[in-house]
């Protein structure tokens, strides 16, 4: 298809359509935000609501291709779409990654290892869970949850209470705490043709539950290294997927744990813009059109910095540095926890 249509139009759908203009290709971006920074690089921009069918309908008529940049679309919306045009990746990989309680059981039936977990729907289902989980746990929202929103640490019995309460009455999934080494995550892309290409693992280091940092090469082992790629292969493989797909894992001597899946083009990936020659956002649109994928290899050294809230008022001085590649999205207003842009840091040729 020549015209893709991306469903959210935030940072992650302005970067898609860029590299969908660069392919020649056109791209169309639903979002109910006239501001969304997608809308001001895209050809088209739909502003409606995911209730409004008759908008829905219009977007998908005028495209070959859908595409998103979130999970969370509701399913009605998806139901529309799908009956004009194919949606990529699929069904399945929204069903899974749209529920945590979902997506981690849909992991240990492929034999991946997770957290230790438990659902929760109330205070006698998490009392079942915490005597099952152990502490201390974290519980966390079954769906909508980012940035480490929708999640409460639960330290010891005294603070079921609270956690419970920060759910606001929504359905939950407790999670063991994981004694991780690092957390990495794996980029994985799967074409039409079912050809997969990984990109090599980053080091990603939150705070606040945000990602600050990603960076290239991981201090991992070659075993390591290939364990994860591996264990990316499987989920893509096992979900018929294409596109992109964000894998984070955390670091354990026992092996990776599998922290949760992202069915689209992810922050932790974001540094391969200026780390290999053909990125996330090229290899997604890449896919979904049908196009051969690149094969993920990197040739720099790299360390994405996100810039989040008042960090944008660094610009002036990064803009200064010959070794920091700027990527800004266009967001007027700098609130706490927004992601405004992110630098990718040149740190040197990839070692041979
Ligand atoms: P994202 O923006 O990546 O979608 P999210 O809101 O879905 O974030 P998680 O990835 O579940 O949140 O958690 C955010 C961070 O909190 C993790 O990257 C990790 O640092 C920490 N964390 C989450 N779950 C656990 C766990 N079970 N054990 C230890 N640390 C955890
Ligand atoms: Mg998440
Ligand atoms: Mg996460």
């Amino acid at each position: 298809g020549s015209v893709i249509g991306i469903l959210g139009g935030g940072q992650l759908g302005r970067m898609l359509a860029v590299a969908a203009s660069r392919l020649g290709l056109v791209a169309h971006v639903f979002d109910p935000d006239a501001a969304a920074p997608a809308a001001q690089v895209a050809a088209r921009h739909v502003r409606a609501d995911y209730d409004d069918a008759e908008a829905l309908a219009a977007f998908a008529e005028a495209v070959d291709v859908v595409t998103y940049e979130f999970e969370n679309i509701p399913t009605e919306a998806l139901d529309r779409i799908e009956a004009l045009r194919p949606i990529r990746p699929g069904r399945e990989a929204l069903r899974v990654s749209q529920d945590r309680l979902v997506e981690k059981r849909w992991l240990a039936e492929l034999g991946l290892r997770t957290a230790p977990f438990a659902g929760v729907d109330d205070a006698a289902s998490l009392e079942a869970a915490v005597t099952q989980v152990g502490l201390p746990a974290i519980l966390k929202t079954r769906r909508f949850g980012y940035d480490g929103k929708g999640q409460a640490r639960i330290a010891d019995d005294a603070d079921t209470g609270a956690a419970l309460d920060a759910m606001a009455g929504a359905p939950a999934v407790l999670e063991g705490h994981v004694d991780f080494g690092s957390e990495i995550s794996v980029i994985g892309a799967r074409g039409l043709d079912g050809a997969v290409a990984c990109f090599e693992p980053g080091l990603n280091v939150h705070e606040d539950g945000i990602l600050r940092t990603t960076t290239l090469p991981a201090p991992l082992s070659h075993a390591q290294r290939t364990d994860a790629v591996l264990l990316a292969g499987r989920i893509l493989n096992a979900l018929d997927y294409v596109g992109v797909l964000g894998v984070e894992l955390f670091v354990t001597p026992g092996g990776p744990i599998v922290n949760e899946i992202a069915p689209r083009v992810h922050n932790s990936g974001h540094w391969t813009q200026d780390g290999c020659v053909i990125d996330q956002f090229e290899q997604h649109v890449r896919a979904v059109a049908g196009w051969p994928l690149g094969d993920g290899s990197r040739h720099s050294d790299i360390r994405m910095q996100n810039l989040i809230g008042a960090d944008i008022e660094t610009v002036p001085e990064l803009a200064g540095s010959a070794s920091a590649a700027l990527h800004l999205y266009g967001k007027a207003e700098a609130r706490p926890g927004r992601k405004m842009g992110h630098v990718n840091h040149w740190l040197g040729p990839a070692a041979p």
